[in-house]
């Protein structure tokens, strides 16, 4: 491994190193009850990156033990994700509730050893008997309970004789405790409720702290790695597996830093009240920090991992800038996708001493790029600029085409604007102009000098396309709720020009649009009657411009 490798990194090193474990194995434990969004990607990057780099495997596990909120869509979505991003899990997805039999035992188990009791105070009886962080618990009199009534009780929970909330199962551990995750924790709570893989056969379901260190156990997880909140939970994490006196090797939890990033929400249940609520078009909407979201916008899987290797592992909370994450798809594309023109907002031009038509050969990439690749541009008496690339009473520093001032037609000749004719509304409709036939790109003997060089299309041969930009989804740097959305977030052109080498021939394809940005045939709707693009990114950073 390199240099500087990341701390979890080093402990997996040295735990090889010593003997502790012979091999690494991690895992990615999702809750399935939404989509996976940029912070999963990088614990995925994490989990499944360490197991790779150490020939160990990493197994996905739906952490599926709350009946309530969980379903297959977003087990399939979660695989989705981890196989599109390049990871492989180890045999078949994994699932908790496999577990349900094996936990109850273990929680038997514990009974037995006089380690577990149930007990039958209310849900608030229980918070004011566990006292402050300043205050001691108190501990319930059904503490007291025998391990034969205690067992008896359990038995009857999980047979389905109480109503919700008659009964728990605690560990018996320290009412007074200064963390207080360890004042006699709950590990089974009744819950009347369809499990969408178990069905009805449970209505006690374990709680996250009894259920996932046992399910990293069942799997022989070694290093079990997980977001900063979980801190607290470490204790109990090895309380659970020390007290059932277990076979070792067991597993550690440590714990890194989660991404959080402006301008964007990542909690599943927010996403899901955006979603929900129609405020975006599904899971998969392009303004979505879900991986869906950024796969259906023309992300590449390679620019989310690279950011996530720029991103780092930490032990620190801090707040990532959503231009890093721009910038990484930015630095994908620029070598990767080919160059071409559409015009978004046209205005014609009417070029009055162009006569027929010609296919110009325009290569895709600049020199800079090491590809090669052209096109035929067609060319032709009437074409489209973008309307804001004329300007009849130019600001200082205006480099386009004016009345006075001439422009270079990207790849093809220099133009000079002769009329403006305009309607009755005084609306510029239209621009008679006329071309300097000695000023070919690449073989120009005109002599005459450009301050720029605009795109354009054949009016002819363009091919109508729908453009859909995209602007960020928050309009705050640290979004709380709807009421931080940006209400402009979504621009739909339903009639650009493109070039017609913007058809896609197959789907998947990326292209640059020249000064617009880089551009996505949309994976859903785009087809040969209508195209529709996607707009992944700007050419450069223009926030806060
Ligand atoms: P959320 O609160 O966004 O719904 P979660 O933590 O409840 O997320 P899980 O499905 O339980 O979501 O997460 C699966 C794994 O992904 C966990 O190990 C969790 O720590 C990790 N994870 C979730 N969000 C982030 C994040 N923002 N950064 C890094 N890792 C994350
Ligand atoms: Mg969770
Ligand atoms: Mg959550």
């Amino acid at each position: 491994m390199s240099e500087n490798k990341d701390f979890l990194r080093t402990i997996a090193e040295e735990d090889l190193a010593t003997g502790k474990y012979k091999e690494v194995i991690t895992r990615f434990p999702p809750e399935p009850n939404g989509f996976p969004h940029i912070g999963h990607a990088k614990s995925i990057c994490i989990n499944f990156g360490i197991a790779r780099d150490y020939n160990g495997h990493c197994n996905l596990r739906m952490d599926d033990t709350n009946p309530t909120t969980e379903d297959m869509r977003y087990v399939e979505a979660l695989k989705d994700a981890v196989t599109w991003l390049g990871f492989t899990w180890n045999g078949e997805v994994r699932y908790a509730s496999d577990y349900f039999p094996k936990l109850y035992d273990y929680a038997v188990a514990l009974i037995k050893m006089g380690k577990a009791y149930v007990d039958s105070l209310n849900e608030e009886e229980i918070k004011a008997y566990r006292g402050t962080v300043t205050e001691a618990g108190r501990r319930s009199v059904y503490a007291q309970r025998s391990v034969e009534e205690n067992l008896d009780l359990f038995a009857r929970m999980r047979a389905g004789e109480f109503q919700n909330g008659a009964h728990v199962l605690r560990a018996k551990i320290d009412m007074n405790a200064s963390n207080m995750k360890m004042r006699d924790p709950l590990l089974y709570r009744i819950r009347h409720a369809h499990h969408f893989r178990t069905g009805d056969s449970w209505c006690i379901y374990p709680m996250y702290d009894f259920a996932h260190c046992l399910s990293d156990y069942i799997e022989g997880v070694t290093h079990s790695i997980c977001t900063l909140e979980f801190e607290n939970n470490r204790e109990l994490y090895d309380w659970v597996l020390d007290a059932l006196e277990l076979t070792p090797p067991r597993p550690y939890q440590h714990e890194f830093a989660r991404l959080g990033m402006n301008y964007t929400v990542m909690s599943k249940r927010k996403l899901l009240e955006l979603v929900k609520g129609g405020y975006v078009n599904g899971w998969d909407d392009p303004r979505l920090p879900t991986i869906a979201g950024y796969k259906r916008r023309g992300y590449t899987a390679e620019s989310i991992l690279n950011f996530c290797e720029q991103i780092g592992i930490a032990k620190a909370n801090s707040m990532v800038d959503v231009a890093q994450l721009e910038f990484c798809i930015r630095d994908d594309l620029n070598t990767k996708v080919p160059r071409v023109m559409c015009v978004l907002d046209p205005l014609k031009i009417t070029i009055e001493n162009y006569e027929g038509e010609e296919e110009i050969d325009a290569s895709y990439y600049p020199h800079d790029v090491p590809k090669v690749g052209s096109r035929k541009l067609p060319f032709s008496k009437e074409i489209y600029i973008e309307r804001d690339d004329f300007s009849e009473n130019p600001p200082s520093g205006y480099f386009r085409l004016t009345p006075d001032q001439p422009v270079r037609l990207k790849h093809a000749y220099i133009l000079t604007c002769k009329e403006v004719v305009k309607d009755e509304n005084g609306n510029i409709v239209e621009i008679k102009a006329t071309y300097h036939p000695e000023s070919k790109s690449g073989a120009d003997t005109s002599g005459i000098k450009v301050k720029s060089a605009i795109h354009w299309v054949s009016a002819r041969h363009a091919k109508e396309v729908e453009v859909r930009l995209y602007e960020r989804l928050y309009k705050v740097d640290a979004p709380e709720g709807l009421e931080d959305l940006n209400p402009d977030s979504l621009h739909v052109i339903p009639r650009a020009f493109a070039e017609p080498a913007v058809v896609c021939e197959k789907p998947d394809e990326r292209f640059q649009f020249e000064r617009q940005g880089y551009f996505y045939a949309d994976p859903i709707d785009y087809t040969d009657a209508k195209p529709v693009f996607n707009k992944i990114v700007g050419l450069k950073d223009s926030w806060n411009k």
